[in-house]
């Protein structure tokens, strides 16, 4: 229904009040043209009125009596407005339609109807009965305008049209407010030229029982046939002098009237708030709006479900309005966290936006059909929600990454130069990180969501375990590496010592100390990594790595000791020792009856038993035996895998081979060097 009512009128034309001053206040207005089209900009004239915003804080009147009775005069005397008066001196009718103006100094709506006297055209009647409905329907207090000789007399004073209207519209009051009220009007009788001879309170009580006899003869629904007048109805009289005759007294008594509608302490000031139709004012051309159009259908008035028709429409509005606001203030942070970045305060915004984007929604809507506004708050605070709450997730993201970064930034920080303890800068690194993180997450939680940070809380956690995690295999790494440098460095001179001195326990030497050396290694590797919090495993496998490649540094230092020219050397030492020098170191020098084939066969077997010695590392004691798993790689560098058992053999069999041939030829020199000194000597 709401959306025809919207429709501004195509082919009707409004006149404009001719207001004589400029100010605004007292423009007027024709709610309804004489082509009986509701006025669209009337709430833009409410607003320049000034009244947009005063909620409750507003009255309306108006005026039901026949044609030229001086409504209008009397109207523009009690409120200051300015409705057209007839032209005393041609008598011509003026424009038909309602009006409206505001008072002078109140915040009161004042409606005028103007048209021809319905007893003389159909069509008339209609336009009159209409704006009586019309009246009846959306103002406080109905002024009921009539001469005083017209009172008693039912035609005259336009009774029929009031009993008609009564019937109509028993559905309009028959029915209670959406708060459990009834609706009630004052009917404010104002009896025109009272002459004085008869007394107010005659005519008083004509009148009411003429408002009695109406009533009762009325046809009421069923339901609300034992209704009274009083029910719905207040009557108040008051009678006016001739304005013509007595001015002055006319002046004097307007006067007096008009304290009735603007001293608010006296008994009888006519704006009770029992009266009220409850409708904010910027919702009031909206529901005039309504009713007008459920005249000019000639529905029943129905006024409840026109109030809830109004709230959703101006909640709507409203929330609408809200919505805009809040919109604006959110978006110029979605950027920012959209390309990454931390919003300082970005709850604090959040918790702004939202509960004014609230309060100027209760603050304008509140007044509307309960149900109706509170069902629009909460479709609302949905969509506030959705967009703020992509916000949150938002900032908790890049929280997350930024406190991450720093967490990895102070662990590297942490980490330099020496003298660190591992475990205490995880320790604090992740105190903090955990600290910063929830700081900002719960600075940025809403009040009145169940958002929650606990998920990305998880995953950072998680995420710094991992780092930490890397980092202590880092320096695993390096600290197995300087261990390992250690060991190479300690274990270099005795092995060099004990591969200089063959014997059959060289290997047994070379192991127990290759043994001492790596147990040395072994334990300073495990005091440190207790700081580490490392894992067993991460142990076994760094102790393995570590064994490993003390057995590598071993074997290269054998390697370096066996090479072929240091080989033969040994052997040829080893040789030249036995066959040049006797058992007690001296030289020998050959005579003629030595045995020097007896003696270098000898030395020479005695030397090439060193080769199946340094072949294989292979000691006497058993328990001195050096293994490793064959399958061992090194994790720390992750190098191809090797062979254990094949590193036991220093050299192969085919070296070995021709390492005893090139000796054999070396051996060889020395003999025939030493064959020749003894034949030199015989001959001399
Ligand atoms: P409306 O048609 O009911 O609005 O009547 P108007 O206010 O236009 O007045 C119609 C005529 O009655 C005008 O010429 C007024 O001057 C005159 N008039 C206004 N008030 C009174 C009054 O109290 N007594 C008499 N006798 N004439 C009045
Ligand atoms: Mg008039």
């Amino acid at each position: 229904t709401s959306a025809g009512r919207n429709a501004p009128a195509t082919n009707g034309h409004y006149r404009n009040g001719s207001a004589t001053t400029s100010d605004a206040s007292s423009e007027r207005i024709q709610i309804i043209n004489d082509e009986k089209q509701f006025n669209p900009e009337l709430t833009k004239q409410i607003e320049k009125w000034g009244l947009l915003s005063a909620g409750f804080d507003y009255n309306l009147v108006a005026v039901f009596g026949s044609q030229s009775t001086g409504k209008s005069t009397l109207l523009n005397r009690l409120f200051g407005t300015n409705f057209d008066v007839m032209d005393e001196t041609r008598r011509q009718q003026t424009t038909k339609g309602i009006w409206m103006c505001k008072a002078k100094g109140a915040n009161v709506l004042v409606m005028d109807v103007e048209g021809t006297d319905g007893r003389e055209r159909g069509e008339d009647q209609d336009f009159e009965r209409k704006s009586a409905l019309f009246s009846l329907a959306s103002s406080e207090v109905l002024i009921v305008n009539l001469w005083e000789h017209q009172v008693g007399l039912y035609q005259g004073a336009n009774m029929g049209l009031l009993k008609t209207v009564f019937e109509v519209n028993l559905g309009l009051f028959g029915k209670k407010t959406p708060d459990g009220r009834n609706q009630r009007t004052l009917l404010l009788f104002v009896i025109r030229d009272h002459i004085g001879t008869t007394p107010l309170a005659n005519l008083q009580a004509t009148l009411t029982q003429d408002m009695q006899k109406i009533w009762d003869s009325l046809s009421k629904p069923p339901e609300l046939k034992d209704r009274q007048l009083s029910d719905y109805f207040d009557l108040s009289f008051f009678a006016l002098p001739h304005k013509v005759l007595v001015p002055d007294k006319f002046e004097a008594e307007v006067q007096e009237l008009k304290k009735r509608f603007t001293e608010k302490p006296r008994e009888d000031y006519v704006f009770s708030p029992a009266y009220h139709k409850r409708i904010p004012a910027d919702g009031v051309a909206f529901y005039m709006e309504g009713i007008w159009e459920q005249v000019q259908t000639n529905k029943d008035l129905d006024l409840p479900t026109q109030q809830e028709l109004l709230a959703q429409f101006r909640c709507d509005e409203i929330s609408s309005a809200a919505l805009a606001e809040f919109n604006e203030q959110s978006k110029s942070q979605k950027r920012p966290i959209e390309t990454g970045k931390v919003v300082e305060g970005l709850g604090k915004m959040m918790r702004a936006w939202r509960s004014q984007a609230l309060e100027r929604y209760d603050r304008d809507a509140s007044r509307y059909h309960q149900g109706v506004y509170k069902r629009k708050r909460v479709d609302l605070i949905g969509v506030i929600d959705s967009t703020l709450s992509a916000l949150f997730l938002g900032q908790l993201k890049n929280l997350h990454k930024s406190s991450l970064a720093s967490y990895k930034k102070e662990m590297l920080d942490g980490m330099r130069g020496e003298g660190y303890n591992f475990a205490d800068v995880v320790a604090s690194a992740r105190a903090r990180l955990e600290k910063r993180f929830l700081q900002g997450a719960q600075e940025a939680l809403v009040e009145g969501t169940d958002w929650s940070y606990e998920e990305e809380l998880g995953l950072l956690r998680e995420e710094a375990r991992i780092v930490a995690d890397q980092c202590r295999k880092d320096e695993t790494k390096k600290m197995v590496n300087v261990i390992e440098r250690n060991f190479k460095k300690q274990i270099s001179e005795p092995v060099d010592v004990y591969l200089n001195q063959p014997s059959p326990d060289m290997w047994d030497k070379v192991l127990k100390v290759f043994r001492e050396t790596l147990d040395k290694a072994e334990s300073s590797y495990l005091t440190k990594a207790k700081s580490f919090d490392c894992t067993d495993e991460e142990n076994a496998t760094a102790l393995t790595t570590l064994r490993k490649r003390a057995w590598l540094a071993l074997r290269a230092k054998i390697d370096e000791q066996t090479a072929d020219t240091i080989f033969l050397g040994k052997l040829r030492n080893y040789f030249e020792e036995r066959f040049r020098y006797d058992e007690s170191g001296t030289p020998r020098v050959w005579k003629p009856d030595d045995d020097i084939d007896t003696a270098f066969r000898k030395a020479k077997e005695q030397t090439l038993e060193l080769v199946p010695l340094y072949w294989k590392i292979k000691p006497l004691d058993l328990s001195l035996e050096f293994t490793l798993p064959s399958e061992t790689s090194d994790s720390l560098t992750s190098t191809e895998e090797f062979d254990f058992p094949s590193t036991l053999v220093v050299f192969s069999e085919t070296k070995a081979l021709d390492l005893t041939n090139r000796f054999r030829k070396d051996a060889d020199a020395y003999y025939v060097e030493a064959k020749r000194s003894m034949v030199s000597s015989v001959a001399q």
